[in-house]
């Protein structure tokens, strides 16, 4: 780091010679002069003449230099939306829908049209293009679906596959079929463009393609370490921007936390701080970003900040390189990420709370370099820091469960995984727990192959425990509360509980708890809230995210639009509610536990012990067998969102994962009958379990 900051230094000295450097007052500028203030803005003619010559290109180039906004212009400008006489689309993937929405308005504002016309987005359940459209930004998840229709990517002259260092599984995935479709479609071109300098790697996966490099103009940005390891992070990161507030120049700040919850309580908490600080101090706007935000108050982080203020900006990991934002002088880094993440010994995915690696931690440093020298406080130490961070982030695909993306590539007719050429293969541990995964959902024969059930669950963008509960609530004859529970598990928070008045909003709460569990909780708010007319004050009488229900509602709307597609009827079960359940059963009875005499509850599957989260209408309850949405990993593992189930149901609708102990078995002698699970079924073979339709590989 020393040394990287005295080399810039030395650059930045250099650069300030450079009497162009308008970097800083860009929000002065025309549109048309900010996008030719932009770095990439001088590699314009190489990157167009690059991508004419060759079929794939890696674009490396610091944060904010322009790659997202500008590459696509540059192409459009040249001619890629026609192609031998036929509209072609040029399309850029992100791995997060907040990002491609908000560049693609900003894109949008650049070319004078509304969104959705000649530029527009595609992300899980909101679709903003016309025929129109000649730049669709869209998340990676996108593309790999419409990969499943389309093998060769016909509607395109251009995919840049954006953020290609996050390393997410969808773009993983991507790359080999990018790869794979430009063979067949000569016309195609492929971008891969990357924040971070692996680009080496990248190009040879690409046969070894041309990589062009956009220039930095970053700052430099002084490191402060804390002294030794902070107890509480919040606090600290709290106390970091009030005395940078109080005591630092002029510039925004920018504060990394790790979700939602996390984000709305320190805005809350610090607005309530500030007040207390007096008439002398400038004015603090407070403002969060997070995936699930609108983006109205999205699109409020890129509004100048007024004379006399400073801003300070709480977001996710989104700021680290998907979007830019102008004027942060000062960058707050408590050192966390949250990820999901497959946890073998659970044998499911948990989000947790993890440590960045250093390159995620130099990134969100730099972010305090862009405009000018910039500050980064470090909460932990620099021993920290060299010694237990490593020094990259592990491709998600070699720590996520799979299932997903293997019954899309079943779908896709991709039956031979060990040959699919991924360019970090997940481990084959990895891969038979996700052929597991998708054999005891009924979505594989015995063979591996797809079932009717698979292919029909591969057509809802979700995991696959979720699709099938959808597609069996249709047949239970509940899809009408299914698809609102299902829409409502997508949102993140729900219940609104302030600081000042827990015990109003623990109340108003209790009022919709469901004695058979937290999904039916969630149906009853929706429910009530669709009869007061989805109103917003109704939310705010009862303590409940408002944004979040009408987030809900779009996606149920978007759902809807699936099943109807697919021809699932929609019905709904009245009172008769033990449908319900039974349907939830029916994606989710991998997650069901029992109650364990001695302590919290025990997973059916692992034998695991889990907890109770305190949230739960089960809570304190003595209910024998249950089943949840996630595992919270906090202080103890919690089992988050839990309905009660009858254990009977385990073995109707999960035969190929469950069965019944025999006692006249002499070994099985000793206990009642219990239900446990069948692993028999892959003990034999485990290592080579139907990676491959061809017998000869086993
Ligand atoms: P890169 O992809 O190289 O990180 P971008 O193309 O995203 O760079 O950003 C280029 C510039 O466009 C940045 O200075 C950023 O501030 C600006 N910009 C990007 N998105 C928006 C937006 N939604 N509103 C206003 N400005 C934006
Ligand atoms: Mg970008």
């Amino acid at each position: 780091v020393e040394e990287d900051t005295q080399k810039t230094i030395s650059e930045w000295k250099k650069s300030q010679k450079d009497k162009n450097v308008s970097y800083g007052k860009r929000t002065n500028l025309s549109i048309q002069e900010q996008r030719e203030s932009l770095p990439v803005f001088d590699m314009k003619n190489d990157i167009v003449n690059a991508v004419n010559e060759n079929q794939f290109v890696v674009i490396v180039g610091e944060t904010g230099s322009g790659k997202t906004t500008q590459i696509v212009q540059y192409l459009s400008e040249s001619g890629y939306n026609e192609i031998k006489n036929e509209h072609k689309i040029i399309g850029c993937t992100q791995p997060r829908r907040v990002a491609a929405i908000s560049v693609a308005s900003r894109v949008s504002e650049e070319v004078g049209s509304r969104v959705g016309d000649r530029v527009g987005y595609t992300v899980r359940f909101d679709d903003k293009t016309s025929p129109n459209t000649d730049i669709k930004y869209m998340t990676d998840g996108i593309l790999e679906k419409e990969a499943l229709y389309d093998a060769i990517m016909s509607r395109y002259s251009v995919i840049m596959l954006d953020e290609a260092h996050e390393r997410t599984i969808a773009t993983d995935v991507l790359f080999a079929l990018l790869k794979k479709a430009a063979k067949s479609n000569p016309d195609l071109k492929v971008i891969v463009t990357s924040a971070t300098l692996d680009a080496e790697k990248f190009s040879n996966f690409f046969n070894n393609c041309p990589i062009l490099k956009v220039p930095g103009r970053t700052y430099p940005v002084e490191i402060l370490y804390s002294k030794k390891p902070e107890l509480d992070y919040l606090a600290a990161a709290l106390d970091t921007v009030i005395q940078i507030h109080v005591s630092e120049p002029r510039g925004d700040i920018l504060v990394f936390l790790t979700g939602q919850e996390e984000i709305d309580n320190s805005c809350e908490i610090l607005a309530e701080r500030v007040k207390h600080l007096g008439d002398t101090i400038d004015e603090l706007i407070i403002l969060p970003v997070y995936s699930s935000l609108p983006s109205e108050i999205q699109s409020r982080i890129f509004e100048p900040t007024p004379p006399n203020s400073r801003k300070v900006i709480f977001a996710t990991n989104i700021a680290e390189t998907s979007i830019t934002i102008d004027g942060i002088y000062y960058v707050v880094d408590p050192g966390f990420v949250k990820i999901n993440a497959y946890d073998s010994k659970l044998g499911m995915d948990t989000l947790i709370v993890s440590p960045i690696s250093q390159s995620q931690a130099n990134q969100r440093s730099g972010r305090a370099g862009r405009t000018g020298p910039g500050k980064c406080y470090r909460l932990y130490t620099e021993s920290a820091f060299n010694n237990e961070m490593l020094p990259n982030t592990v491709p998600e695909i070699q720590r996520q469960n799979l299932s997903h993306t293997i019954l899309m590539l079943k779908a896709m007719g991709i039956n031979d995984l060990m040959g699919f050429d991924f360019m970090d293969p997940p481990s084959t541990d990895t891969m038979v727990k996700a052929l597991q995964d998708l054999y005891t959902l009924s979505a594989l024969d015995d063979e591996g192959y797809l079932t009717d059930l698979g292919k029909k669950m591969a057509d809802f963008p979700m995991e696959p425990a979720l699709a099938k509960t959808l597609i069996m609530s249709s047949e239970f004859g509940c899809s009408d509360e299914i698809l609102t529970i299902v829409a409502m598990l997508s949102v993140q928070t729900v219940f609104y509980r302030p600081r000042e008045k827990q015990k109003e909003a623990d109340q108003k709460r209790s009022l919709f708890l469901h004695s058979q569990g937290d999904h039916l909780t969630l149906l009853n708010v929706y429910k009530s809230w669709a009869l007061n007319g989805y109103s917003s004050k109704w939310c705010k009488e009862n303590y409940i995210h408002d944004r979040s229900l009408k987030r809900a509602l779009e996606v149920r709307k978007q759902l809807v639009t699936i099943m109807s597609k697919y021809r699932h009827p929609i019905v709904s079960c009245g009172v008769s509610l033990d449908k319900v359940r039974r349907a939830l059963c029916a994606g989710f009875f991998k997650h069901s536990s029992k109650r364990d005499p001695q302590e919290g509850y025990k997973t059916l599957a692992e034998q695991t012990t889990v907890y109770m989260h305190p949230s739960s209408s089960l809570y304190g309850k003595s209910i024998e067998f249950v089943i949840y949405h996630t595992l919270l990993l906090t202080t103890k593992e919690y089992m988050h969102c839990v309905t009660t189930i009858d254990s009977k149901w385990l073995l109707e609708l999960a035969p190929t994962f469950f069965r019944k102990t025999d006692p006249s078995k002499s070994s099985e002698k000793r206990k009642n009958q219990k239900i446990v699970p069948l692993f028999d079924k892959f003990a034999k073979d485990k290592d080579s379990w139907r990676l491959s339709s061809q017998p000869s590989l086993k």
